[in-house]
């Protein structure tokens, strides 16, 4: 089985590239890495963290998944690699920042609202995106939400990021390190047509434009 062309191609300009000119980072980061902050994002190819913050490596401690969603504390088994990976970031590299980071034209927030609407959507990701279901529920039975189905799928983004970071806090050792001050959470969106980050206001679970 030979590599993809596309990717043979990307990986030749690594190497003559980017790596050529910061061998020196990455050796050093081969000892090990201290990364301050950690983001949540979606697993779309549209939303990279590390394009958008212009992020070296060693700099972002990353963890995507669909919709950028953070379970709940649970004990009960199961394979928790969004929790382990949140466990990992605060008590094995200390992190100080955590940043949920939702974005524009999300699929798996959409697939949220089209399993209410009983349209398929996939064995796995349904109890996946069923994270959002309270959030979802809460949203369309509010007579003041968006009636049109972009406005909806907005708002369920913007919500999205606040049910994560409330999650978030249901993990003991993320309340430990809230309680000493070592972790601060934060809430993003970013508009992929814009390129425009927004970031949450937690008081108010509200969005306003980050300015440049
Ligand atoms: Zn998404």
């Amino acid at each position: 089985m030979r590599i993809p062309t596309e990717l043979h191609e990307g990986y030749k300009n690594f190497r003559a590239g980017r790596y050529k000119q910061e061998i020196e980072r990455y050796l050093s980061l081969a000892e090990g890495q201290s990364p301050k902050t950690m983001i949540i994002s979606c697993a779309d190819s549209r939303v990279d963290p590390a394009t958008i913050f212009a992020a070296g490596p060693g700099e972002l401690f990353v963890v995507r998944n669909v919709a950028a969603l953070v379970p709940p504390y649970d004990e009960t088994g199961g394979f928790h690699g969004t929790s382990a990976a949140v466990q990992f970031a605060i008590e094995n590299l200390g992190v100080k920042n955590i940043v949920v980071m939702g974005h524009s034209f999300c699929g798996g927030v959409q697939a949220a609202l089209a399993m209410e609407a009983d349209q398929p959507v996939g064995r796995f990701i349904r109890p996946w995106v069923g994270l959002l279901a309270e959030a979802r529920d809460a949203m369309l039975n509010d007579p003041n939400s968006p009636a049109d189905e972009n406005g909806r799928l907005n708002l369920l983004e913007s919500l999205a990021v606040g049910v994560s970071i409330q999650n978030l806090s249901t993990f003991p050792f993320v309340k430990d390190a809230l309680n000493t001050g070592q972790l601060t959470i934060h809430g993003a969106r970013f508009s992929i047509a814009v390129g425009e980050l927004q970031w949450r206001n937690p008081e108010t679970g509200q969005f306003a434009q980050v300015q440049v």
